[in-house]
């Protein structure tokens, strides 16, 4: 009798601690989960964000700066892309390698291509596409140039150097629909002005002429420009990650909008309301 005390006793310790560790590991895998990442091109369109975090540590690789830390408990890290596309290509590659974020999110200032946006309005990028990726017709010697007539170019369509007429569709990469529903869901929150989808294009090229923001407007769809969205999107697609641009408008030629930096902190504040909403979404999953 006594042993099978002694027996029933060792193994009600034994479950006891296997619980115990197991508890323990769950909290654990609760605590972490896959990060979001979150990108701004400019100090003034990132420290916002990082500094809403807690529990920050800053790590560098090459001039990318990563604000890692907890959001409501779930891991956010915050970029410091420094702008432009090859920035932004290369900070999103690095992160996707060295974090497995679970989603992206590229936000930021912008000039409107659409009359009807005004500065501090803001535009989830339905779609993303590169307005720096063009063919020009062939020409003479003399005859001059002629951007009207210049023709889309799809990097991504042909592996092959000879012409392929896919080659000259315009690339449009898809916004998240998961992450596209937690930024409309709240939209409310935000009451600087409009939120609305639509489509943000991106080049290194900052375009002042009107007439070619509206050939842009007409021909690609563009509701803004900036200089980082499609060049995350193209590396997130290409490691099958979530993304999403969102981008607040701090001018816009069409309407006469004058430059206002103070919109870069505005987008923050609404991209911080639409991480949280996105938290929820991938812990009720
Ligand atoms: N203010 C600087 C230029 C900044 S580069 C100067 O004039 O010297 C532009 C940065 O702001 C990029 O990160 C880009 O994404 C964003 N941006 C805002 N409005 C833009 C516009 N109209 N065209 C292109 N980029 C724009």
């Amino acid at each position: 009798m006594k042993k099978y005390t002694v027996f029933a006793t060792v193994v009600v310790l034994l479950l006891a601690v296997f619980a115990g560790f197991k508890s323990k590991n769950e909290t654990v895998v609760e605590g972490a989960g896959r990060p979001i990442i979150i990108q701004g091109p400019m100090p003034i369109e990132a420290e916002n964000f990082a500094k809403k975090l807690e529990k920050v540590k800053v790590e560098k690789s090459g001039t990318f700066v990563f604000y890692k830390g907890k959001l409501n408990n779930y891991p956010v890290i915050v970029v410091k892309t420094g702008k432009g596309m090859e920035n932004t290509a290369a900070a999103t590659a690095v992160a996707i390698e060295k974090y497995n974020p679970i989603a992206i999110i590229n936000q930021g200032t912008s000039g409107g291509h659409d009359p009807s946006l005004n500065v501090f309005d803001i535009v989830l990028g339905k779609r993303v596409t590169n307005i720096g990726s063009l063919k020009t017709e062939a020409k003479n010697e003399g005859v001059g140039m002629d951007p009207s007539q210049w023709i889309p170019m799809d990097l991504m369509a042909s592996e092959g150097s000879g012409s392929d007429p896919n080659a000259e569709k315009i690339r449009y990469y898809e916004g998240d629909k998961d992450l596209l529903a937690a930024a409309n869901a709240v939209k409310d929150k935000y009451t600087k002005g409009k939120v609305v989808e639509g489509t943000i294009g991106s080049a290194d090229v900052w375009n002042n002429e009107v007439d070619r923001i509206k050939w842009f407007h007409d021909n690609y769809g563009t509701s803004v420009e900036e200089m980082e969205g499609a060049a995350a999107a193209q590396i997130a697609q290409a490691y099958n990650v979530p993304f999403l641009g969102i981008r607040v408008l701090s001018n816009n030629k069409t309407n006469g909008g004058q430059y206002n930096p103070n919109t870069a902190a505005a987008n923050q504040e609404y991209v911080y309301e639409v991480v949280k909403k996105y938290i929820d979404t991938i812990e009720s999953k």
